[in-house]
């Protein structure tokens, strides 16, 4: 498979390229799922019908959800007195559930920012650390339309789960109880994470760092697929900066895991994302693919896809 194939194939482009086949009503986005690096990764917990959980360093759970377009990945790290679980995922199966067999500590939410795919489960726990910005506040009270999208029949792949009422799924509301900023710490009891702020994917986009174990944990800032930079609530010029700062840690992370598809990437990605974003927003990357307002680019192995015409005069 070319780089291009590799990348459009991948599901966030989804909506860009949804197409029903007509003879068998698998969408094509679903076609090359598994996908091939997760041949090489532990699996745990195998018998969960939505969700596929792999452990991906020590303490350290990836739980994907491969039967939805978004291809979420949510993540538990888990300390000696608590765990963090950094998103919830979609809210069409029971994370919780999968969370309790993975943990006895106390797990504590954190979000990578608060897009309806990564707080579905919000709602099931009692403690949630919030950015302290109003787009946070805004979604916390949760929504419908958002989630009702992610269920048409071009955005699965395979059963949804039993006992799931497409009728009434929405993004539940939840209650934010702890207010957070750029540079706080969680300690997990021998293991600290902090939490830096990457707004530019939306206001409130948050990477993780466990610096110790050279962990990055990068949420919708960067996952190895088209990267959403197309809604109204993208800043270009907050986006360059972070992936500056997340580019400049790069000597200490071995490893980084974003929110979509593939939960492991190599942290030689991050220069490459900056230039590649830098070079996209210069109008020196041609376009790939234009539909439904937005454009696909893909330069050096990183894709983005950005509301069309809002860069080069394309
Ligand atoms: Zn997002």
């Amino acid at each position: 498979m070319s780089e291009i194939d590799s990348l459009v194939g991948a599901q966030h482009a989804a909506p860009l390229l949804a197409k029903m086949s007509r003879s068998t009503q698998i969408p094509e986005w679903c076609r090359p799922l598994p996908r091939p690096a997760y041949k090489s990764l532990q699996r745990v917990l195998p018998d969960d019908a939505w969700f596929e959980v792999y452990k991906v360093a020590p303490g350290v759970f990836a739980i994907y959800e491969p039967h939805q377009a978004e291809e979420t990945i949510s993540y538990l790290i888990v300390g000696h007195k608590q765990a963090v679980l950094f998103d919830t995922g979609m809210g069409i199966s029971d994370i919780r559930r999968v969370t309790t067999k993975l943990t006895s500590r106390p797990v504590v939410v954190l979000n990578s920012h608060t897009h309806d795919d990564h707080v579905g489960g919000n709602w099931q726990f009692t403690f949630i650390y919030g950015m302290d910005t109003d787009f946070t506040r805004k979604n916390a009270k949760g929504s419908r339309e958002d989630a009702q999208a992610e269920i048409t029949p071009d955005q699965l792949c395979g059963d949804l789960p039993k006992g799931f009422n497409p009728k009434t799924y929405g993004t539940k509301p939840w209650k934010i109880s702890h207010f957070i900023h750029d540079g706080f710490k969680v300690n997990l009891g021998g293991r600290t994470l902090e939490v830096l702020s990457t707004p530019g994917h939306t206001p409130d986009a948050i990477s993780l760092f466990d610096r110790a174990n050279g962990l990055l944990f990068t949420g919708d800032t960067y996952y190895p697929a088209p990267i959403w930079l197309f809604r109204p609530e993208t800043d270009f010029d907050a986006y360059a900066a972070s992936v500056k700062r997340l580019a400049a840690l790069a000597p200490e992370v071995k490893l980084v895991l974003g929110a979509h598809n593939i939960p492991v990437a190599e942290p030689s990605v991050l220069p490459r994302l900056v230039t590649a974003f830098e070079s996209v927003r210069a109008g020196k990357v041609p376009p790939q693919k234009s539909d439904g307002g937005k454009t696909l680019y893909i330069t050096d192995g990183i894709a983005l896809l950005l509301k069309t015409g809002a860069v080069g005069a394309h």
